[in-house]
């Protein structure tokens, strides 16, 4: 038996142990793939209306809201009934969540966790996760990791930020965890080149199928291998998330490690809503296990739309119609050539946090900066300090690469693309701090109003 083999083995009856539904919930999920879009929606609004019936009868928040409105949990009778209910924003969550007005009253019977992600605004969202959302989540991860042709037990590198305090009991079980799992971890916070040269001596050695973590974190160790011309590493896939995947971050990405990016867009109350299949051409929303809603908000840019979710799973704090803050490109109607049934999003667009607004309320995503720094093998990395909302700092740390006739070639393109709406400076930094969050943010806000 191979060690991948025993690895997956060993891993699954812990899994077993862990939890007896996991099983269950994946042999599940292989199948629903396939079914089709109408089946998927049937299969929601079962879900749907036990969760709503749940909150009305347990969670004070949603109760108030459907009496304000005079709703019943029985108004709610296909999914497109929801938009009787109101949005919720982060604030009124996280206010709620203070009050214990959103968390159910009955809480306890789902085994749930305080879980503390940090936001697209910087500031972190805690949050009661129950244990069958999780377990659901993992068992949606494992189908998105076999859309990648990649099985239980396989070597995987993962690439995060700051590691979270826990405790010494935690580290070894995690560990333990993670050495059964074939996983390898690194926390690239404040890493200088040398660091990554490490990590990626270390890649090379070890051989993973995937590499997964965070967006930029992944792009900066692809970029240095392509400064120093590593080119024997192979993988099966990149596994991206937690921040907007730009089209030249993907190109580089690919060609380095010479395989597909698998994006995956979880948002910060749900661990996986959508992701990319082998086709490439959107994300598939993980319908099983979120509702996921694009609707319109004002001074977006065309064709781009505010993500709702509903998770359908997490009843020890339900999170319905959850406006996250984050944006994306509708794909009605599109069926994928894959087969599946899952329905689709185009793309995840600008979070909130990738959107610089200006004093005349112009909307600038990050994607035509990014576009513009990361071509150049002179630009190691970049952050846009909005300062106020007339000027904004550019922080740029490069190395020897860079040249004058570069320099002005930014700035010549940087001219027409703030329009006259916003000056800039340019300053060159040793490092870009990471400061609050373990991400490695592009741009930084200090509007206070935002
Ligand atoms: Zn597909």
């Amino acid at each position: 038996m191979s060690s991948k083999v025993m690895r997956r083995k060993l891993f699954q009856s812990l899994q077993n142990m862990r939890n007896p539904k996991f099983q269950k919930y994946s042999e599940f999920f292989e199948k629903s793939q396939w079914s089709s879009q109408q089946e998927l929606k049937n299969y929601q609004l079962e879900k749907l209306k036990k969760l709503i019936k749940h909150s009305y009868e347990n969670v004070p928040y949603y109760r108030e809201m459907f009496q304000e409105k005079n709703l019943q949990p029985e108004d709610i009778r296909k999914i497109e009934d929801l938009e009787k209910i109101k949005i919720t924003q982060k604030e009124s969550m996280k206010k709620g969540f203070e009050s214990k007005s959103v968390i159910a009253k009955n809480f306890s019977d789902y085994n749930a966790k305080v879980v503390k992600t940090s936001g697209s605004t910087g500031s972190p969202l805690t949050h009661l996760r129950g244990n069958k959302s999780t377990i659901i989540s993992e068992a949606l991860m494992l189908r998105y990791y076999r859309w990648m042709n990649v099985e239980q037990g396989h070597k995987q590198v993962l690439l995060w930020g700051r590691s979270a305090r826990i405790n010494a009991y935690k580290i070894i079980r995690k560990k333990i965890h993670r050495c059964i799992r074939g996983i390898t971890e690194f926390h690239t916070h404040g890493w200088g080149k040398r660091d990554y040269l490490e990590c990626l001596k270390i890649i090379k050695r070890i051989k993973p199928e995937i590499i997964r973590g965070y967006t930029p974190n992944i792009f900066l160790i692809a970029n240095i291998a392509r400064e120093l011309g590593i080119e024997d590493i192979t993988l099966k896939g990149v596994s991206t998330t937690a921040q907007t995947l730009f089209e030249v971050q993907r190109k580089i990405i690919e060609d380095q490690f010479n395989c597909k990016i698998f994006d995956q867009y979880g948002g910060s109350e749900s661990l996986i809503a959508a992701c990319e299949c082998e086709e490439h051409c959107g994300y598939h929303v993980m319908d099983e296990h979120v509702i996921l809603e694009l609707v319109d908000g004002k001074g977006l840019p065309d064709g781009v739309k505010k993500i709702v979710i509903t998770d359908l799973d997490n009843w020890a704090q339900p999170f319905i119609r959850y406006e996250n803050g984050d944006l994306a490109e509708s794909l009605d109607g599109y069926k994928c050539k894959c087969g599946r049934g899952l329905s689709m999003i185009k793309s995840i667009k600008g979070r909130t946090q990738d959107i610089v607004v200006t004093q005349n309320e112009r909307y600038f995503t990050l994607h035509p900066f990014t576009s513009l720094f990361y071509n150049f093998l002179g630009i190691d990395q970049f952050q846009i300090i909005q300062d106020t909302r007339a000027h904004i700092t550019i922080k740029i740390v490069k190395n020897n690469n860079l040249t004058e006739k570069d320099i002005s070639f930014i700035k010549n393109k940087l001219d027409p693309l703030l329009q006259g709406s916003l000056s800039y400076t340019i300053e060159y930094v040793e490092k870009i701090k990471t400061s609050g969050t373990d991400k490695l943010k592009i741009l930084i806000s200090n509007l206070n109003d935002a």
